[in-house]
């Protein structure tokens, strides 16, 4: 069983413009594709990020099962910037599945399975968040990948600076994987191979325009996919399992929201201002450092304002979260809020939240949700306290301090929750669809006759799979290593303010 599977990911594929494009006739190997699988819109695990979405796809579990929030811990003692890495799933991967079932595996490019582990039987080329050549197991063949003259450097060389031929230079890197992967294939067959194309999330942020649609750049952006795809199509055995899928969609950014200064506005969180170089401080001010939390809880202008720990009782703990947490005595470290008063806070924070309104037209934004009606599972205890869901999903809530409630977007576009995919077995019946990003797992294990672990969020039978047994398992109890050094994990951070999370 050589090259029998074959994943195919497309980081930020969105299914209303791949089925705009398909009605425009402007995609003609994804309409090959399609004629072929079931397909349609892929519902992800909210909130729609890289790091919660790669997981569920690849371990059928949502974030409450799995413990994954965000590229960061969401609920950090300390308030510093705690990074999450595939070393923190609570949940067995896809590739360790098969791993143990005796089959042969290759990842490449694939976000959150970074630091790379040796597999039995396989290869995999990780995704850093940092510049190394430590991202490949075996070492050997990131240079063997050089002298071929393939894609053999890390996903960060394409990370947008504002250079002028950021986009050309996508287009070219999708073409560069292209070829890689069919090297990889020829050279290193394996029962099952992974590959993650990130080129259309990083377009689709800085080149999408105004509009729920995207610009005419991105729709050509997706055409060259659809080329890549051809190849694709054309070089495989026509009994290859072809999975494509991607982990959210995208849509247009019309403002950020400041959070922390409604917070503040409503005496549920305070900012000091400290001493920065030798600037003369308004009267009030401590002067004391803001020891060791993360950068956005502090703003820099001719003075640092930071968030004023003992005297706040709510705060959002990161960027693409959509969380906000109580500051509770005895698990922050500064926590000032006794448990006897969670009630009252979470009643006024619930009114506060449902009176945060659309500048443009005056409509209601979020709803405040306890983390526990959102997320199922024994990871639940990780997410945020509470969830601010969306009414809109055109405006993001960020925990910067700088001035202003409703500001400029830093990026003109966002996730939204309607990724896609394209499943093609013999077994899976051609149709669309409409499935959940963690059933996606479990269906392939189904197709390949392999044991499903019992109690998963993803649904295997969702697809109508034409194999009758389903065989359950136990579920595996995934140890966590916790290998990645704290230098490792300060680089990785530096790295976050280049993708714009930060
Ligand atoms: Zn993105």
């Amino acid at each position: 069983m050589q090259n029998r599977l074959l994943f195919i990911g497309i980081d930020g594929a969105s299914w209303p413009v791949i089925e705009k494009l398909l009605q425009n006739n402007r995609l003609p190997n994804f309409k090959r594709l399609k004629a072929l699988s079931a397909y349609s819109e892929l519902e992800t695990v909210f909130p729609p990020h890289t790091g919660p979405g790669w997981a569920s796809m690849f371990t059928g579990a949502g974030p409450g099962q799995h413990g994954i929030y965000q590229f960061w811990a969401t609920q950090s003692h300390e308030y510093n910037p705690a990074l999450t890495t595939v070393e923190d799933y609570s949940c067995e991967p896809i590739w360790r599945t098969l791993e143990r079932h005796g089959k042969s595996v290759g990842l490449v490019n694939i976000p959150m399975s970074h630091p790379p582990k040796p597999l039995k039987n396989g290869f995999m080329i990780t995704w850093p968040l940092k510049q190394t050549i430590q991202y490949c197991e075996p070492k050997s063949l990131i240079k063997e990948l050089a002298e071929q003259n393939l894609h053999y450097h890390s996903d960060l060389i394409n990370m947008y600076r504002g250079q002028d031929d950021f986009y050309q230079s996508s287009l070219d890197i999708i073409d560069k994987r292209t070829a890689t992967l069919k090297y990889l294939m020829s050279n290193y067959p394996v029962d099952a191979m992974f590959m993650v194309y990130t080129e259309i999330d990083r377009i689709s942020h800085y080149f999408w325009g105004e509009n729920d649609f995207p610009d005419e750049l991105v729709c050509q952006a997706y055409q060259h996919m659809d080329t890549a795809l051809g190849e694709i199509l054309d070089f495989i055995p026509n009994d290859t399992m072809l999975v494509v899928g991607s982990d959210h969609g995208f849509g247009n950014c019309r403002y950020n929201l400041n959070i922390h200064n409604i917070l503040e506005k409503y005496g549920l969180l305070q900012t000091k201002l400290i001493k920065n170089d030798d600037i003369i401080l308004p009267p009030g001010s401590d002067g004391l450092p803001n020891d060791g939390a993360s950068a956005w809880f502090q703003s820099m202008f001719n003075y640092k304002r930071v968030v004023d720990w003992p005297n706040t009782q709510v705060y959002m703990p990161t960027p693409g979260c959509f969380g906000l947490n109580i500051n509770l005595k005895h698990r922050q470290k500064q926590g000032c809020v006794e448990e006897k008063n969670i009630d009252a806070i979470s009643k006024n924070l619930k009114d506060i939240v449902a009176n945060i309104t659309d500048p443009d037209d005056g409509s209601q934004l979020f709803e405040l949700q306890l983390s526990e009606t959102v997320y199922s599972g024994d990871e639940v205890k990780l997410a945020p306290d509470y969830i601010l869901m969306p009414k809109k999903w055109d405006i993001m809530p960020h925990p910067s301090l700088d001035t202003g409630i409703f500001v400029a977007p830093t990026q003109k576009a966002i996730h939204r929750m309607d990724g896609v995919y394209f499943f093609n077995a013999r077994a899976v019946p051609s149709q669309k669809t409409k499935i959940k990003i963690t059933d996606i797992t479990p269906s392939i294990l189904h197709c390949l006759e392999l044991p499903i672990q019992d109690g998963l969020d993803g649904d295997s039978e969702v697809l109508g799979i034409n194999i009758m047994n389903i065989i359950k398992e136990k579920k595996i109890n995934y140890k966590k290593s916790g290998a990645m050094s704290a230098e490792e994990k300060q680089l990785i951070e530096n790295q976050l303010v280049e993708l714009g999370y930060l």
